[in-house]
């Protein structure tokens, strides 16, 4: 049976927000006006030259509950926890973190001017695994499987069956893909999973529909994602990943099922228990 190709369901280019001591971004998952996308619950997107809406970084906090992803395309950032995980993440690198039940941790621009641009995306874990011990992968843009396919389209596969991640519990695809002018882009995408699209740079196509530079695309159901682009260039981000169907309790930075599990995340805190 053909493969049914995901359509745009909706586009969106998020809101300003304020986070951190004082970072300012642009929220694109996790506002009033988009919750979430079944298993992710947050997506942000910095991107200033200015050192006044990033240098104050993002001291020590908590998580609990589910995953961080933080992936530079320009500039760097240092990551510090309390499970004794440190680094650097530069251009093209990425941090995937569990926080599972609890890890307090630092991200600080690891600069003082210039561009910082890059992308946090938070990924749910599943109710059997919210409890999980901690864990911290740190992988560097070298490290990135890079495919070279036809047409001279580049992916990079920072997650999925052949990337630098695999085997998480939401069977995440995440997956930065450079098309040249005319060329087409196809992956399969499991049914089981939700998917969406950010262009990072120039514009690209689904169908009819022309995508401009940082707009995030929500996509239907289907079992294959298929890309184009016209005459000019496109760079974008294709981040899938595995429905939970499960309750959803948010505060912050916790992330539980029900309302007395956060109470208790609150609490475990709060007590030193992370
Ligand atoms: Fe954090």
């Amino acid at each position: 049976m053909e493969k049914r190709q995901r359509t745009i369901l909706s586009t969106t280019t998020g809101m300003p927000a304020t986070d951190g001591a004082g970072v300012n971004m642009t929220r694109i998952i996790g506002t009033p006006m988009l919750d979430h996308i079944d298993p992710f619950l947050l997506f942000d997107v910095f991107e200033s030259d200015n050192p006044d809406d990033y240098i104050a970084g993002f001291p020590p906090h908590p998580h609990r509950g589910f995953e961080t992803v933080t992936y530079m395309l320009a500039g760097q950032m240092r990551h510090r926890d309390n499970a004794g995980n440190e680094g650097v993440i530069r251009a093209g690198g990425v941090q995937w973190m569990t926080a599972g039940r609890g890890i307090i941790h630092s991200e600080m621009p690891e600069q003082e001017d210039g561009l910082m641009w890059g992308t946090q995306l938070w990924v749910n874990l599943p109710m059997q695994d919210k409890m999980t011990a901690p864990a911290y992968q740190e992988i560097s843009s070298a490290e990135i499987p890079t495919q070279r396919r036809h047409g001279n389209v580049e992916v990079r596969a920072i997650a999925g069956k052949a990337g630098a991640v695999t085997d998480r519990p939401t069977e995440p695809i995440y997956l930065d893909v450079t098309l040249p002018p005319n060329a087409e882009f196809w992956e399969d995408v499991p049914a089981t999973h939700s998917a969406f699209l950010f262009v990072v740079d120039g514009s690209v196509q689904i169908g009819d529909e022309a995508l401009p530079s940082r707009t995030l695309a929500i996509l239907g159901d289907g079992e294959a994602v298929a890309v184009e682009t016209r005459d000019q260039a496109g760079r974008f981000l294709l981040i899938a990943g595995r429905k939970l169907d499960e309750p959803i309790a948010r505060a912050g930075p916790f992330v539980m099922n029900t309302q007395s599990e956060l109470r208790q995340a609150i609490a475990d805190y709060q007590s030193g228990r992370f």
